[in-house]
């Protein structure tokens, strides 16, 4: 059984808001735009204060009119939890793209938790702003595959997305939380895989839906929430 972090609750894991950007029609297959909300995650670990994400990076002016990014700078966004950038001690990131790490450099001195895999892929050319990955004094811990990063808290390989995709999922005093990250774009994708990997439990036969390769690992956590990088809807069992 995982240890959990002696008073930290679920309701203590807090969402903050780094405004959005606009997927245009020609990304969301509807044949309309579709705004997309920009979310990171807060909590207090033995660690320190941990961050999930930190929002829209700056980027070139072809992309700034591609996708029209409305950011919330970061210190805006901490202090709507009453938190300052000092207070953060460790940063997660659930991939480099440049809508998840856009305050990164604002965070020297701190731990930047990633996958290898992941650091790797943002150093070739076209997936990321460079700036934000390789900038002065950037400390990263390297991750390959699941590790616990801070006592009870473990950040777990979901790659999909990207394939150096991670989330993170914090064991509380009253259940464990997911940081899903963008693991899905919306809570209704990890409902139906969260079924998909319970269908033999429940009894159904095949044909079935092949769920993630991840998803019975993070089912093992029993998560009371699970939350989005993109959507403010929220998972519960
Ligand atoms: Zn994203």
């Amino acid at each position: 059984m995982a240890p959990n972090l002696g008073c930290v609750r679920i309701d203590d894991v807090r969402r903050i808001d780094l405004g959005t950007f606009v997927r245009p029609a020609e990304e969301t297959g509807t044949g309309q735009p579709r705004i997309e909300a920009v979310y990171a995650y807060v909590v207090r670990t033995a660690a320190g204060v941990l961050l999930m994400d930190t929002g829209l990076g700056v980027v070139d002016e072809e992309t700034e009119a591609w996708y029209r990014p409305r950011r919330v700078p970061i210190e805006d966004a901490l202090a709507s939890v009453g938190l300052e950038l000092t207070d953060v001690a460790l940063v997660v990131n659930c991939h480099l793209h440049f809508d998840h790490i856009g305050a990164n450099p604002r965070f020297t001195g701190r731990p930047l938790f990633c996958q290898r895999r992941e650091l790797d892929t943002a150093r070739t050319a076209d997936y990321t702003v460079p700036e934000l990955v390789d900038f002065a004094d950037a400390s990263y811990e390297l991750i390959d595959g699941e590790a616990e990063i801070a006592a009870g808290v473990y950040v777990v390989p979901t790659p999909g997305h990207v394939d150096g995709h991670q989330s993170v999922v914090v064991t509380c005093d009253d259940g464990s939380v997911v940081l899903a990250g963008q693991a899905y774009d919306s809570a209704s994708q990890w409902s139906a895989d969260a079924l998909a990997a319970r269908a033999l439990d429940l009894g159904l036969a095949p044909p079935l839906p092949q769920p993630s390769p991840w998803m019975a690992r993070l089912l093992e956590f029993d998560p009371r929430r699970v939350v989005f990088a993109h959507d403010a809807a929220v998972w519960t069992p």
